[in-house]
Formats: structure tokens, C-alpha cells, sequence
């Protein structure tokens, strides 16, 4: 079973409704990543796409202080989320990245082959945008959609559990200990926003 996203509501009628950025231009500014530079530059090297990209497009800023002059808003705000994962973060060692692709007038100048990161931005609800951000209202929708849909499979699993472990759903061919597996590593990628507590 994959965690799908209901679109029942008109206004964001599709996953990635580009029509409700309102061009801050902010997340172009200012971006982070999990990794660290060395990192991301290893895993480019290794040929990993996502980190080639991101290598190729985006360029590092000097310090988390600059990061912090050209975004002052979305630069704290990032901070602040990152710290609620982690108290101990040392905010001089998170690294700023900013694309040198965004015009003065916040246009992006390479639109039209912008990488796959940009047009699926962002990327789901938890992606850490600025407060300003015309995806405000969807981001919300879609952690409220994931949460939901976590919920369901939650209830399936505590129903699976009822049954002996080895009955078989032709459905899924698999048997009630294979589908409770398999439904808690669909869950897993959204413990890191919670799920456990869903
Ligand atoms: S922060 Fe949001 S509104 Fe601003 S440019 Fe990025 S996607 Fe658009
Ligand atoms: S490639 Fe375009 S959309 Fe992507 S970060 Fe740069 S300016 Fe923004």
C-alpha cells in the first residue's frame, strides 16, 4: 500500500502547484542540506544525481552570517526548526547554499531546465520554506493529508495484528506478518517528522 496523497481540494488540485509561489525568492537565497559540504561533494564525486545537482547549481555561502544578511528571516527560521531536532546544533557549522540562477527581479533565469529539486519544490509539508511563502496553506494540507494516511495505516496494522500472524491476503499476496511489515516500512521515512506519535 503507498501513502497517497487525496487531491479532493480544488484550489491545490495537483501535488505541485507552482501558481501559489508568490516569487520571494527567498528559498532560492537560502538553502541547507542534511549533509555537510565535504559530504555533498563526496557524494557527487560517487555520482549520486541529487548531490551533482545540488553541486553543480548552487553555490556555498562564506559563513551562516552572510547566509543570514541576504535571508535574515528564512535563514532564523530554518535555524529554529533545525534546532528543535537537534538543541545542540552548532548554527556556525550549518552550511548556506544560494543559487546564483535567481535575477534581481527574482526570476529564475533557467527556468525552462531548472533542475527536478526546484520544480518539486517543496518538496512536501515539512520542508523548511520561509514564513512568507505562497505554499504556507499547502504545506499544511499536505502534512495534514500524510498524517492522515498514516493514521489509516496505523488502523490497518492493529487490525492485521488481530489476525494469526500467517493468514494469507490474496489482495496483497502476502501473509498478515509480511503486510505489517512491509506497512511499517512505508511508515518509517515519516518518523523523522513524528509519525511515531501520529
Ligand atoms: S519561498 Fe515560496 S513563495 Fe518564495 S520563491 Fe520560494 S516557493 Fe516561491
Ligand atoms: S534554478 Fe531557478 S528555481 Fe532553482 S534555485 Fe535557482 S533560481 Fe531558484
Amino acid at each position: 500500500m503507498d501513502i497517497e496523497i487525496s487531491k479532493e481540494t480544488p484550489e491545490y488540485s495537483h501535488d505541485f502547484p507552482q501558481h501559489l509561489c508568490n516569487m520571494c525568492g527567498k528559498c532560492c537565497k537560502a538553502i541547507t542540506t542534511p549533509y555537510t559540504y565535504e559530504e555533498l561533494q563526496k557524494l557527487a564525486k560517487e555520482g549520486q544525481e541529487e548531490a551533482k545537482v545540488f553541486v553543480d547549481i548552487f553555490k556555498r555561502y562564506p559563513s551562516t552570517e552572510e547566509a543570514k544578511k541576504a535571508v535574515p528571516d528564512h535563514v532564523s527560521n530554518i535555524l529554529k526548526q533545525l534546532k528543535k531536532n537537534n538543541p545542540n546544533l552548532n548554527e556556525s557549522k550549518v552550511v548556506f547554499y544560494y543559487c546564483p540562477h535567481l535575477t534581481e527581479d527574482n526570476k529564475c533565469s533557467i527556468h525552462s531546465i531548472r533542475p527536478d529539486c526546484c520544480r518539486r519544490a517543496p518538496r512536501n509539508g515539512w520542508s523548511l520554506f520561509p514564513e512568507n511563502c505562497g505554499f504556507k496553506g499547502w504545506q499544511f494540507q499536505q502534512k495534514e493529508r500524510v498524517k492522515s494516511t498514516v493514521r489509516k495505516l496505523k488502523e490497518y496494522i492493529m487490525e492485521l495484528e488481530l489476525l494469526p500472524q500467517n493468514t494469507y491476503i490474496p489482495a496483497r499476496n502476502m501473509t498478515a506478518k509480511e503486510l505489517i511489515d512491509y506497512i511499517k516500512e512505508k511508515i518509517k521515512p515519516w518518523n523523522k517528522y513524528g509519525a511515531e506519535l501520529w
